[in-house]
């Protein structure tokens, strides 16, 4: 049996102190979620966040990683760095990296490889833009995904990442997937991943839906066979985030 899995994604939001305050007052509130409950927050935010969740159901993950281990990379952020920080996990190929800062499925790959190097759980994301969608091509596009970034990564590593579904289209966009086409690429996502691991270690893998995930629509979602908890961006960020790490 999977233990469901639910992260908020906070993006670039939160100040330092904003995002103490934040951790506290979702904290009670996601304490009797028996899923898996992680803050992915900004790389400032981590050293205060893990410290005001310390002694809680709550771990906290990176929004993104740099795969050189140190050295003259301006701007980037090791595994090790986010491990000596206290993040357990992290966010690895987000469509708006992918998009805004042109993460190719072969960058993706190398970020995945030594995030697992170095023992952190990645939090790998997935999923089809608009006109894929409406292309017909959700399945192909999303199996060719997977498969460039698990390049390299035994069925034993593969055991430990989270996948996260994030149709492009309704992330941030108030629009969701119904459950039916998020537990279709999520039960497809499992397929491709039974074909290299075998099924046994594909029944292992958690998988999240994201893309506009609320109060109102978690509970549903999260009840698909295939869908293991959510990745939620805005939602996570309100109060409301209690209700769906509760769903
Ligand atoms: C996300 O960015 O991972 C996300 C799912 O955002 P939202 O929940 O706001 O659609």
């Amino acid at each position: 049996m999977r233990k469901k899995i639910v992260a908020g994604n906070w993006k670039m939001n939160m100040t330092p102190s904003e995002a103490v305050a934040l951790a506290e007052t979702l904290k009670p509130l996601v304490a009797t979620s028996e899923a898996d409950v992680v803050f992915c927050v900004p790389a400032v935010d981590i050293v205060p966040v893990v410290n005001a969740v310390k002694g809680t159901n709550i771990e906290v993950g990176a929004e993104n990683l740099y795969f050189e281990d140190k050295g003259a990379y301006t701007g980037e952020i090791s595994a090790d760095m986010i491990l000596d920080a206290g993040a357990k996990y992290v966010v690895i190929g987000h469509s708006e990296r992918r998009e805004y800062f042109k993460e190719t499925d072969e960058i993706v790959n190398k970020k995945v490889l030594k995030a697992l190097e170095k023992g952190l759980t990645p939090i790998l994301c997935c999923g089809e833009s608009l006109t894929q969608r409406e292309q017909g091509i959700t399945i192909e596009w999303v199996r060719m995904q997977i498969k460039i970034a698990l390049q390299g990564v035994s069925a034993e590593e593969a055991e430990k990442i989270v996948i996260a579904y994030e149709p492009i289209w309704a992330i941030g966009t108030g629009k969701t997937a119904t459950t039916e086409q998020a537990q279709e690429v999520c039960g497809a996502i499992r397929v491709v991943l039974g074909e290299i691991y075998g099924c046994e270690t594909a029944e292992k893998i958690r998988i999240q839906y994201g893309g506009s995930v609320n109060e109102g629509n978690a509970a549903e979602l999260f009840a698909q066979p295939d869908i293991d908890g959510g990745l939620v961006g805005g939602a996570s960020l309100k109060p409301g985030f209690g209700v769906i790490a509760n769903a």
